[in-house]
C-alpha cells in the first residue's frame, strides 16, 4: 500500500544517505589525523608574467597524501575540512608552510616570488586572522609583499563589515589580496570598490570560453577592462593554450596561470624554476 511504499521509499533514500555520510566521516577522522602525520603537502603552480614570460608568482595548493587513496586533490577533502571546521586549523598549516617554504628558498640562495595561498570563509571569519598572518610573516621574516592571499567574492559578501576592516589590516601589513575565480559568484560591482584587493583572479570558466572559432572571450576582456579602470592587476587562470594566452595578451592580461605554463607540482619540481638570487 501507500503507507509500505512510502515507508520503502524512505528506507532506501537513508540508505544510500548513510553511505556517504559514512565515507565522509570516515575521510573527516582521518583528516583529524592527516595534520599530525605529516599527510597534508603543498604544491605550486606558478603564475608567469603577461609580456616576458618570465615566473611571477606562484599558488600554493593543497593535497592530502592519503595513505591508501593516494594523492588527494582539495575538492576530495576540503568540504569536508569546511564542515568540521577543520579547515581553521588546515588553513594555519598552510599559511605557515608557504611561508617557511619562501624562507627556505631565501635561505638556499634562490629568488622566490610572491606565494598565493587561498583562505577559506572560517578562516576570514576568525578573529585573530591578521594576527596569524602577522605572526606567520615575522617568524620567517618575510617581506608582507611576498604573500599574497586568495578570496573568493562569495566569501567576501558573507559579512562586508568586517571583511572590509581584515582586508583593509592586511593590506596596511603590505600583504597582496586578490579575488579568486572572479565572476564565477555573486558579487556586486558597487562591493569591488569597497574591498580594495590588488588581484582579480579571472575564472577558468571565462578563459575557457575563450576559442577560436567565435567571439566568446567578452567576458574575460571585460573583466580585464573592470580590473585596470579600478586599478587592479589581472590573472587568468585555467590558461591552456596558446590561442586563449595570445588573446589575453592582446588585452593586456597582467599575469597567466595554467597548465600551459604548469601545472601545481611538488615544491622540488617548483625549486627548479628558481633563479639564484
Ligand atoms: P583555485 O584556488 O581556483 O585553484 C586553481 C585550481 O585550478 C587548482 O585546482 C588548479 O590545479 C586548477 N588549474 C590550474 N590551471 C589549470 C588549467 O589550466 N586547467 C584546469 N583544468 N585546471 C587548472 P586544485 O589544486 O584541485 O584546487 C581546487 C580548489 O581547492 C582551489 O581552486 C581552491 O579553491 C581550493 N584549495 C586549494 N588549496 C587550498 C587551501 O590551501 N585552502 C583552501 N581553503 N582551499 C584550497
Ligand atoms: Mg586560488
Ligand atoms: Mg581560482
Ligand atoms: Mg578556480
Amino acid at each position: 500500500g501507500a503507507k509500505a511504499d512510502g515507508r520503502n521509499a524512505f528506507q532506501f533514500y537513508s540508505a544510500e544517505l548513510n553511505t556517504a555520510s559514512l565515507g565522509e566521516l570516515l575521510l573527516e577522522n582521518q583528516l583529524r589525523g592527516a595534520l599530525d602525520r605529516d599527510e597534508l603537502v603543498l604544491f605550486y603552480q606558478p603564475k608567469v608574467d603577461g609580456r616576458s614570460g618570465q615566473l611571477a608568482g606562484a599558488e600554493a595548493l593543497l593535497r592530502w597524501r592519503h595513505p591508501e587513496l593516494g594523492l588527494l586533490a582539495p575538492g576530495r577533502f576540503v568540504p569536508a575540512a569546511e564542515e568540521s571546521g577543520l579547515i581553521v586549523p588546515i588553513g594555519e598549516w598552510v599559511l605557515r608552510s608557504a611561508c617557511r617554504q619562501m624562507r627556505a628558498w631565501l635561505d638556499a640562495g634562490l629568488q622566490p616570488p610572491p606565494v598565493a595561498v587561498n583562505l577559506s570563509a572560517q578562516q576570514l571569519a576568525q578573529q585573530d586572522l591578521v594576527a596569524l598572518v602577522h605572526d606567520a610573516l615575522s617568524s620567517h621574516r618575510l617581506p608582507a609583499g611576498m604573500l599574497e592571499l586568495e578570496l573568493t567574492e562569495t566569501m567576501l559578501m558573507r559579512d562586508v563589515d568586517h571583511t572590509i576592516e581584515v582586508l583593509a589590516r592586511l593590506r596596511a601589513m603590505g600583504v597582496r589580496l586578490a579575488i579568486d575565480d572572479f565572476g564565477s559568484g555573486y558579487s556586486s560591482l558597487a562591493y569591488l570598490k569597497l574591498f580594495e584587493v590588488d588581484v582579480l583572479k579571472i575564472d577558468r570558466s571565462f578563459v575557457n570560453d575563450i576559442r577560436s572559432d567565435g567571439a566568446e572571450g567578452t567576458i574575460a576582456a571585460a573583466v580585464i577592462a573592470l580590473a585596470h579602470s579600478l586599478g587592479q592587476q589581472v590573472v587568468a587562470e585555467g590558461v591552456e593554450n596558446d590561442y586563449q594566452r595570445d588573446f589575453l595578451a592582446r588585452h593586456h592580461c597582467d599575469q597567466f596561470q595554467g597548465y600551459l605554463f604548469g601545472r601545481p607540482e611538488p615544491v622540488a619540481d617548483f625549486t627548479r624554476r628558481l633563479h639564484p638570487r
